[in-house]
């Protein structure tokens, strides 16, 4: 399940992920990728158009030079064609193998800056030069001819007249003895001009419609991804951040080397009335409570920290943290906060918080929280908030190592239960009850130990509670009466002489309607008299449901079985259940003879409350008896029994057998302490 859940909420994460790169970056590099792609074609275009523009120019150029050629190959030694040659406005220069200029005509602007040209698909090819007066046209090192972009631009400073770009050709003649490098033109008309012009202009149009629809396309994802980004992190309920948002940024506060050197806590705020209220108003009230709950914590929060509402009434923290108590100050007056919020009611919540120190390496140096994670910390906090019980109290714990160990040996214990009690490792020990005027064996009480194979010996303060937690108690108790009845028909049928056994029996159980033929039936099974066993109520039992209790005591007593008040005087009153509970036993808690409670006003209570149930025809037992002198004074007050440690600690069954059987050997009633 837990399992399950994890990987739901990696494919969310990836979702979000996937969400974020395509909505923003993902249609900017296609928008960008369009626009590069979309350039180039035009520019290539735009080149093959120069280019076929430039080659057909050029062989223009290049066809009025070889007439040239072939006029001064006629007529070099003719005179009247070098005449016309002269009269011509062609200029030239002729070189022998050499090097040598053996004529010229005209100015000789040649560039030495020259190279291979071809034209026609590299069918022809010519060595050109750069004029050394406008040198627009150039030849580049290889192959081709360019235009250098400063000349061609100025070029369009001027008129829409026709252009002439001056080009150096060298031709070959006189089969190959000599050389004419003549002086071509590109002549370009105002029509072609514009051709040009048009297409630099389309190119610079492409482009920049291209990146505007690019950038418009930015902003619109950009928008998007926070919509998104809000839709994926908003609570529906509070409207403000919810768990995913929290795991994210936590993580991120927890981990960033930016934040290494702040302490934080996790904090789990759990607004305790939440059900009751929506049950009272309605869920959509409930809900927005939850969203007001949201407000005042958000309203709270100094630059860093956040706040998300975690599931169903509980809200999840991450808080910035010096010291333990001025966090449990500032907790509380986040509940002080919350309870002003609404005076008409009177609310509770719980805060638990798990302090995240900064963490350092071995040389002391403050290191990154690489691994720390906020689920964790919450987790911790949520332990830590449920140490302060089902009441509907407001207050702040604030998680510890201690917690932890707790924690463990509770998850431990309901681990190893089950195998516990079908390998029968839970082992009744006995304490038994005297009375104090003739130290004479009057009863016991069943108590639980448990010998673990994994945990050792186990005693009952550290796993009864967490047995009364898990509900696994009404295991105990029914194993329990099952073994004191099976020990006490054995015993009876060895030819002891038995006392009554008291059995506790947990609150919780009381909840089952019909506990009393429970009871009944389990004694029965193990065909014990039923007036060999005491049902021991403690005394916050009788806060739980009142009318259905009394029908179990009646029922218990109708069936023959003693019913005791335990623990009487411990925490509240318990004087109301007196009143109407039909018992038959009331046990005095060990805290009336312990610190401040014993002394004169303690003993006045104590005589008082024996006279009390005396009047009520109960018999009266004191626990946690461990002086003479406490004996001495319960024997003159008239208690009918005493368990505690000055007569006999709980012992296993051998041990209490011992006892018993010295009581039917003549020795009867006698005890340890007089031996
Ligand atoms: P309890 O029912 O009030 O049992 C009396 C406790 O007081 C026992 O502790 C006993 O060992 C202790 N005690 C008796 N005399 C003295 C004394 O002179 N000095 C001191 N310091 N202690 C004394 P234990 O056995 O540890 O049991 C603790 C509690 O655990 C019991 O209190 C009872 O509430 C619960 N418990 C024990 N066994 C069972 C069981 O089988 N079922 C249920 N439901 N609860 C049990
Ligand atoms: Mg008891
Ligand atoms: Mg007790």
């Amino acid at each position: 399940m837990s399992q399950s859940k994890t990987d739901h909420n990696k494919q969310k994460e990836k979702l979000y992920k996937k969400v974020r790169n395509t909505s923003t970056w993902g249609s900017a590099v296609v928008y960008l990728l369009l626009l590069v792609l979309f350039a180039v074609a035009v520019i290539i275009l735009a080149i093959y158009v120069m280019e076929y523009i430039f080659e057909s120019k050029f062989k223009q150029g290049c066809l009025e030079l070889e007439r040239t050629v072939q006029l001064y190959e006629k007529g070099s030694d003719d005179k009247s064609i070098m005449d016309f040659i002269e009269s011509g406005d062609s200029e030239f220069f002729v070189q022998d193998s050499s090097g040598k200029t053996v004529y010229q005509k005209g100015k000789n602007t040649c560039s030495s800056n020259g190279g291979k040209f071809s034209i026609a698909n590299g069918t022809e090819t010519y060595t050109v030069y750069a004029d050394t007066e406008l040198d627009i046209v150039y030849p580049k090192n290889k192959d081709g001819m360019g235009f250098r972009l400063n000349k061609f631009l100025e070029w369009y400073d001027f008129d829409l007249d026709t252009a002439k770009f001056p080009v150096w050709v060298s031709v070959d003649i006189n089969g190959g003895s000599q050389k004419l490098i003549g002086k071509a033109y590109f002549v370009i008309t105002p029509l072609e001009k514009v051709l040009v012009l048009e297409l630099f202009l389309c190119v610079v149009i492409v482009v920049v419609v291209i990146g505007l629809i690019t950038f418009i396309k930015i902003i619109k994802s950009a928008v998007n991804y926070r919509r998104v980004v809000r839709l994926f992190y908003s609570d529906e309920v509070t409207g403000g951040h919810n768990w995913t948002w929290f795991v994210r940024y936590g993580d991120d506060r927890l981990q960033s080397s930016r934040t290494k050197k702040d302490s934080f806590a996790a904090v789990n705020l759990v607004f305790r009335n939440y059900r009751n209220y929506c049950l009272c108003h309605s869920i959509q009230e409930g809900e927005l409570m939850l969203a007001r709950i949201n407000k005042v914590l958000s309203a709270e929060l100094e630059k860093g920290e956040l706040c998300a509402h975690a599931t169903m009434s509980n809200f999840a923290l991450l808080l910035k943290c010096s010291d333990e108590q001025s966090l449990a100050a500032r907790l509380n007056g986040f509940i002080k906060k919350l309870h002003e919020m609404d005076s008409e009611h009177n609310f509770d919540f719980q805060i638990g918080a798990d302090i995240v120190k900064v963490q350092t390496n071995e040389s002391g140096k403050i290191v990154r929280r690489k691994n720390c994670s906020i689920k964790n910390a919450y987790n911790n906090a949520c332990a830590a908030r449920a140490t302060l019980g089902e009441t509907e109290e407001s207050g702040v714990c604030i998680f510890d190592s201690k917690l932890l160990e707790e924690q463990r040996w509770r998850d431990t214990v309901s681990e190893h239960q089950w195998t516990a009690l079908n390998n029968e490792e839970f082992v009744v020990y006995y304490q038994p009850k005297y009375d104090p005027r003739t130290n004479a064996l009057k009863g016991a009480e069943a108590l639980v130990r448990w010998d673990s194979k994994e945990l050792g010996f186990v005693t009952p303060g550290r796993m009864i509670p967490i047995f009364e937690k898990n509900g696994f108690i009404t295991e105990i108790d029914h194993y329990m009466i099952s073994h004191v009845a099976r020990d006490q028909k054995a015993w009876l049928d060895a030819g002891y002489e038995c006392v009554p056994v008291s059995v506790n029996v947990s609150r919780a159980h009381f909840i089952e309607s019909d506990l009393a033929e429970q009871i009944r039936d389990t004694v029965d099974a193990e065909h014990c008299p039923h007036e060999l066993i005491e049902i021991e109520l403690t005394e916050s039992a009788f806060f739980d449901d009142k009318k259905a209790m009394i029908e179990t005591i009646k029922r218990l007593k109708s069936y023959g079985f003693a019913v005791s008040m335990d623990d009487f005087g411990a925490g509240y009153s318990s004087l109301n259940s007196l009143k109407d509970m039909p018992l038959d036993v009331l046990k005095l808690d060990a805290d009336f003879f312990r610190g401040e409670n014993a002394g004169e006003r303690g003993e006045i209570v104590v005589s008082e409350a024996i006279k009390l149930a005396k009047s009520l025809d109960m018999l009266t037992v004191a626990e946690g008896i461990e002086e003479k002198e406490q004996v001495d004074f319960l024997a003159q007050q008239g208690c009918d029994m005493i368990q505690g440690y000055y007569f006999a600690k709980p012992m296993p069954k051998a041990e209490y057998t011992e006892k018993m059987s010295r009581d039917k050997n003549g020795d009867k009633n006698k005890t340890n302490r007089e031996e």
